[in-house]
């Protein structure tokens, strides 16, 4: 008899989020839809479940450590282990944020979400990832968080928006996945950090020409690794994105 495999997605209540859900569910996972309001946590297993997944509601708000260390208490009692952990919650922290105007509020609020909310959800999940025979690890990043597209070497036009905490949380995003890579090696946990496109959410007020499900494509993939994949990579659906 095969083993369920339990995933677990923050954020997964709309979005690019929603979809991964739905993909992992469409491929057999148990899926834990991570989200921090309740009523929208439930609409969206209600609508996985209808869609015939097997999702359950993990309440998880990845800015507060005691909601990450209830989260991981819940999954611990109802499966005792995590095999997947998708770390997709994440904030723009709206405009401006041109470097001469920005409030460095909105810096702090971004990084405690798109960076130490993983650090925090990861550090809480990673003694149950430890129990599975093939722990995988996705971060969704932003390939405008790519130091080498933001800098336009050889000559090339910079690309990204003029912003002060978003693509700087993905850049902070991707260093810290390579420490913890670092730290894992010589485990079988691969750790991997995903790019989704321009998708069309909230996020961006829709402006993305992909679609949430295009988007959920590449994190789909390096959650489903095979055991021999790659770790410490960053990749959109085209291949590896510069770092
Ligand atoms: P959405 O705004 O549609 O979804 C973001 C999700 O994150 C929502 O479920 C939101 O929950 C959740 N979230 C935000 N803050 C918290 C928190 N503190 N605790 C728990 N959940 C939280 O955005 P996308 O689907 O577009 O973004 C998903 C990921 O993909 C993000 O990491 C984003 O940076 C990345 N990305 C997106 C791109 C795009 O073009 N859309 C491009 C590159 C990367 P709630 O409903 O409660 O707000």
């Amino acid at each position: 008899m095969t083993e369920t495999t339990i995933a677990l997605v923050t954020g997964a209540n709309k979005g690019i989020g929603y979809e991964i859900a739905a993909g992992l569910g469409a491929r057999g996972f148990t899926v834990g839809v991570g989200a921090r309001d309740d009523q929208r946590r439930d609409a969206a297993v209600a609508k996985l479940r209808a869609a015939g997944v097997d999702a359950f509601g993990v309440p998880l708000d990845v800015t507060d450590d005691e909601s990450a260390t209830a989260a991981a208490k819940l999954v611990e009692d109802r499966f005792g282990r995590l095999d997947v952990l998708v770390n997709n919650a994440g904030v723009t922290g709206g405009m401006p944020q041109e470097p001469t105007r920005v409030d460095p509020a909105i810096i702090r609020t971004v990084v405690e979400t798109n960076v130490i909310g993983v650090i925090r959800v990861t550090n809480a999940m990673l003694p149950l990832l430890r129990r599975s025979s093939a722990p995988r690890i996705v971060n969704m990043s932003s390939s405008v968080g790519s130091l080498t597209r933001q800098s336009g070497p050889g000559g090339a036009t910079t690309t990204g928006p003029v912003a002060m905490a978003y693509p700087p949380s993905k850049t902070f995003l991707n260093a810290v996945t390579l420490q913890y890579v670092k730290e894992l090696t010589g485990t079988n946990i691969l750790v991997n950090l995903a790019c989704p496109g321009f998708v069309a959410t909230d996020l961006n007020g829709f402006r993305g020409v992909r679609t949430p499900q295009q988007g959920a494509a590449t994190a789909i993939r390096l959650a489903t690794l095979p055991d021999d994949g790659p770790t410490g990579g960053f990749f959109e659906d085209a291949g590896d994105v510069p770092w």
